[in-house]
């Protein structure tokens, strides 16, 4: 089966909703230039909630080829839970992916795998395809722990889910020591653990499911950085942090071929 390579920019907690726009048009632009062969890679950008209205309405203005996501979702659907957004909110905003289990919403949220895993079903619940974040920290790599580790998250953070949800998923592999530090993991660092990922997706799900779950890799990936890391063969794409913010670099890592 081929996998549509998906790359997805996750703005984190910047950026406006006006600048939002801007961000939105420039990056199409840069795109529909450079003659982005659009069925070839998906784009995806992933803006805070407030943003993400401004983006539906542009992208479906002017129909551009983006595709837009949450970067989190409540493990609630809906009711006395102040602050939350639930999953049927951004189903009826458009989007097509929700970010769940980020690294940064583990540490900073104490999000636990069985956490993870509510907030997966919410999201296919209501249509949409969840964008699943594991990865190590530094102690755990420099411990040589790091596939197991990230074998554990996996199986906690997809508890529940039949072999067809874990078919249309995106797990994201970012290991916790190349996420905003320039530190990014060499293309066999991704390839190891993005490999162990899908053998783990096979002997638990089937074949079926290993050969269309798309594994992203995420850590300081940059337009520089990005051919190498997508030439592993169990590599279908980045989930994109600080350069996404960037709309020359990051049309420069959709365009990575
Ligand atoms: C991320 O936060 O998902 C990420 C990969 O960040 P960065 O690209 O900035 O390392």
């Amino acid at each position: 089966m081929t996998r549509t390579p998906l790359m997805a920019g996750n703005w984190k907690s910047n950026l406006n909703h006006q600048e939002a726009v801007v961000l939105v048009q420039k990056l199409a632009w840069i795109l529909a230039d450079k003659k982005h062969d659009f069925g070839r890679v998906e784009v995806a950008v992933v803006p805070p909630y407030t943003d993400i209205r401004s983006v539906q309405t542009l992208v479906d203005g002017d129909r551009l080829q983006i595709k837009y996501g949450a970067q989190d979702v409540s493990e609630h659907d809906g009711g006395a839970y102040t602050g939350e957004i639930s999953a049927a909110m951004l189903a009826k905003l458009g989007c097509s992916y929700v970010v769940v289990g980020h690294s940064e919403r583990r540490q900073h949220h104490g999000e636990t795998d069985e956490l993870v895993a509510t907030k997966a079903a919410k999201a296919l619940a209501a249509g949409m395809t969840p964008l699943v974040c594991v990865g190590e920290g530094l102690e755990v790599r420099q411990a040589g722990e790091h596939v197991p580790h990230c074998m554990s998250q996996v199986e906690g953070s997809l508890a529940g889910l039949s072999a067809e949800q874990v078919a249309g998923l995106v797990i994201a592999y970012e290991p916790v020591w190349a996420i905003g530090t320039g530190e990014v993991a060499t293309p066999a660092d991704a390839q190891e653990v993005c490999q162990a990922i899908r053998g783990q997706v096979r002997e638990a799900y089937g074949e079926a499911a290993a050969d269309a779950v798309r594994i992203l890799y995420g850590g300081s990936v940059k337009a520089a950085n990005v051919a190498g890391i997508m030439a592993e063969v169990d590599v279908d794409g980045c989930l994109v942090g600080g350069a996404s913010l960037e709309a020359e670099e990051f049309g420069g890592i959709c365009r990575y071929y």
